[in-house]
């Protein structure tokens, strides 16, 4: 492994100077009264600003703020608030090495996962920005009579949005989601985790500038639990990005509350190599696949199952390639992998492969903390002989581990894939497109790349993307990304009383007319 220069040469971005800091933190809803949070630079370990955190009331008064900021917003048109957001997409990519500066100073991540992640809420907004008017204009359709009913489909924002996200891509899923809340005519309360709320705080400041109304895009801070439910009990809606047991929580109290939620939560996505795959190119997918953000996409891969008939050959080349890619802290585009954001979950990590080789799992490669390079950092790492057994056999790792299978049968391989209670994405590797294309369909997964390891499906904006099994409920784009933030309204007009027996009629006589009626309009395709 090739090793970037180390901590000594480390300069932070001079973007990120102490009154920027400042100045973001002090948006968070917060009377002071609870004790920050120490929100520290990964690649050092040291604190860069103290993060205020949210008390019951302040969530309370950040709702109400919201909710009164809500009720112009939904009365302007549409057309008007989207102003906003073809303002706001300009300023975003505008201002792309800032928030990639905050990003990689609060979440560790190379440069290239930084640059790529603020790429995230443009493309949610310039696909909302074409089919909001068309999805959000009221729909008329027809009435149960013919010529005197009619019914419209109107859509209603929800209210206040509550918007809970996690760590891993703090600045896409705190605003990409709010997007099209917004532009749907919803007000957003947004909780970003503690250790990333910078690049969501600077996000937010940037649609400020672009226009959008004070007091409608709120922020509040605080642990999970502390903060979960005051926020899921004021919330009309809520937008959940994390754990799959987390996930659980928030699911039971909305559903308490009766309100809707779409939960995106965990994977073990699965990667299956057909045995006419082009090696160079799929060990180009398979890096970014299983590395890519140091392995902490919700959409990366951990299994990956392999030919008999070419193992060999695919596992040497990935190998070389793994051990080839540079790690390191910096700031420019250097290294291929970054750090994990935090002590803490590098230790998840290092147990969970060392769980696998007291269990009887090989390490190819890798499988090594590295203290030398930064507090959180973990080498890339393959292991052989993964089982079911094994913490990493069944449940999310998270981080920069893959495991090697080896499969004899195509419905081997598939059985294999699905043999997991998650269902978030599968990726399927091979020159014959129709044949991969079959395979992927029958892999029990909410997202399938043909071709490639997550970006395509993800990077699709106009299909929802969701998990199936415990990997979610709901998705994010596609017309369910924005339709799922508002409520029909059903507004039926009945121009004249024909419905039922008219006065002095035989009852018997109108329900043979009505039954006509009914086969009539069937021949005539009305209803
Ligand atoms: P997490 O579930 O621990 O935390 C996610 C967010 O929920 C954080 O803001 C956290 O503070 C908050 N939270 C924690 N407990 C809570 C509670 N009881 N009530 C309310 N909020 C609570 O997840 P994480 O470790 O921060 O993130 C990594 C996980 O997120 C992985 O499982 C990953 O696969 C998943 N993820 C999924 C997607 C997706 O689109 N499916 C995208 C990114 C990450």
């Amino acid at each position: 492994m090739t090793l970037t220069p180390q901590r000594p040469a480390l300069t932070r971005p001079a973007s990120v100077t102490p009154e920027l800091l400042q100045r973001l933190v002090a948006r968070v809803a917060s009377d002071h009264s609870r004790t920050p949070w120490p929100l520290t630079e990964v690649y050092t370990g040291e604190v860069l600003v103290e993060l205020p955190q949210s008390t019951p009331t302040d969530i309370e008064r950040a709702f109400a703020e919201a909710r009164a900021a809500q009720r112009a917003w939904a009365a302007t048109p549409v057309k008007q608030r989207l102003e906003v957001f073809k303002r706001a997409h300009a300023l975003l990519l505008d201002n792309a090495h800032r928030t990639a500066d905050l990003i990689q100073v609060e979440s560790g991540k190379n440069r290239r996962m930084a640059i790529e992640e603020t790429c995230d809420p443009p493309m949610v907004m310039s696909h909302y920005l074409k089919r909001a008017e068309r999805l959000l204009a009221p729909t008329k359709r027809g009435g149960p009579v013919p010529f005197v009913s009619s019914s419209t489909e109107i859509r209603v924002p929800k209210g206040v949005v509550g918007i809970i996200a996690p760590w891993n891509f703090p600045f896409a899923t705190g605003l990409s989601d709010a997007i099209p809340a917004l532009m749907a005519g919803n007000a957003v309360v947004v909780k970003p985790d503690n250790k990333t709320a910078l690049s969501p705080l600077f996000g937010i400041s940037l649609l400020e500038q672009a226009g959008l109304p004070k007091g409608l895009f709120q922020v509040v801070c605080g642990e999970g639990p502390d903060v979960g439910p005051t926020l899921i009990d004021h919330a009309d809606y809520v937008m959940f990005t994390g754990s799959s047991a987390t996930g659980r929580v928030i699911g039971e109290r909305a559903g308490r509350n009766l309100i809707g939620c779409c939960l995106e939560l965990g994977g073990k996505n699965p990667m299956i190599v057909l045995d006419d795959v082009e090696v160079d190119e799929w060990v180009q997918g398979a890096l970014f696949g299983v590395f890519g953000n140091t392995g902490q996409i919700c959409m990366h891969i951990e299994r990956i199952y392999l030919p008999e008939s070419r193992y060999d050959e695919l596992k040497a080349a990935f190998v070389k390639a793994t051990e080839a890619l540079r790690i390191g802290a910096a700031y420019d585009f250097g290294p291929d992998l970054g750090s994990l954001v935090s002590p803490d979950h590098m230790a998840r990590v290092q147990a969970h492969v060392e769980d696998a080789v007291a269990k009887g799992a090989t390490i190819v490669t890798g499988g090594k903390a590295r203290p030398d390079l930064g507090p959180a950092f973990f080498e890339p790492t393959i292991l052989e002989g993964v089982t079911t057994e094994m913490e990493c056999g069944v449940v999310e790792t998270f981080g920069p581990v893959v495991a090697l299978h080896r499969y004899r049968t195509v419905d081997e391989a598939v059985a294999l894939a699905n043999d997991t209670e998650y269902g978030l994405n599968a990726s399927v590797w091979g020159k014959d497109l129709d044949r991969a294309e079959a395979v992927g369909r029958r892999i029990e997964a909410g997202n399938v790349n043909v071709n490639d390891s997550l970006a395509t499906a993800f990077a699709s904006k106009g299909t929802p993307s969701g998990g199936v099994k415990t990997s979610g409920v709901g998705a994010r784009h596609g017309d369910q990304g924005l339709l799922k933030y508002t409520d029909v309204q059903n507004l039926a007009v009945l121009k004249k009383q024909v419905m039922g027996a008219r006065p002095g009629q035989d009852y018997d006589a109108y329900v043979k007319q009505m039954l006509s009626g009914l086969r009539m309009m069937r021949r005539l395709g009305i209803r």
